[in-house]
């Protein structure tokens, strides 16, 4: 297994600039090495508000990447409320409104055979809900995380108080709990949040310095 890349205490200056368009971490910080392939079976479709794309500390790309049958797609409100998402006919939505049904309750041939996510922040996934009728007719699941969020960094509250990872990780261990790579991409996944921490402590020291 390729050990996870690590950034370099002083990356060519070259690599600084260039970006990895599949992370979007500079190319000296890319980890797509410790990135896992995992065969779900489950689909994964991933809609993600536009403002999301370009945000380092975003995590479907992550997950896009990993999980074989997934799909992210970016747009506006009205774009994603205007095109074909694929959304089969046994999809659920994760979405926590009231009538919500845990997972947890559901038999194995109750689950979905598709679960859609929201991407962005709760005040993106309030809007993509309000926004897109489709999802409204869709059965609404929630989840009940026993742990808080791993994810440090990001200061605007995300959707379900977790990342699309998170998210992702947990409803797969429900409803396919043989997969295996899960454990490998919440270590990508700490990884990721380890470096941005890392980063952002070398700024506040540069800044104080100055
Ligand atoms: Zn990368």
């Amino acid at each position: 297994m390729n050990s996870p890349i690590l950034p370099l205490k002083n990356p060519p200056i070259e690599h600084v600039r260039q970006r990895c368009y599949d992370c979007y971490r500079p190319k000296y910080a890319c980890f797509c090495d410790a990135i896992p392939t995992i065969e779900n079976q489950t689909n994964l479709l991933i809609l993600q508000h536009r403002n999301e794309r370009t945000h380092p500390f975003n995590s479907a790309r992550i997950v896009a990447k990993a999980m074989q049958k997934s799909q992210l797609i970016v747009g506006r409100n009205k774009e994603l409320a205007n095109q074909d998402l694929g959304i089969s006919k046994n999809a659920g939505l994760l979405y926590p409104r009231c009538n919500a049904k845990s997972l947890e309750d559901l038999s194995p041939s109750e689950m979905p055979d598709q679960f859609v996510f929201l991407d962005g922040t709760w005040n993106h996934a309030r809007t993509m809900y309000r926004d897109i009728p489709v999802l409204k007719k869709l059965p609404h699941y929630r989840l009940n995380p026993e742990a808080p969020s791993r994810y440090l960094i990001r200061e605007e509250p995300t959707f379900d108080s977790l990342s699309t990872l998170e998210a992702v990780v947990l409803v797969l261990q429900r409803v396919e709990p043989k997969l295996t790579g899960l454990d490998r991409l919440i270590a990508a996944f700490d990884l990721m949040n380890q470096q941005q921490v890392d980063e952002l402590r070398r700024r506040n020291v540069t800044l104080r310095g100055r």
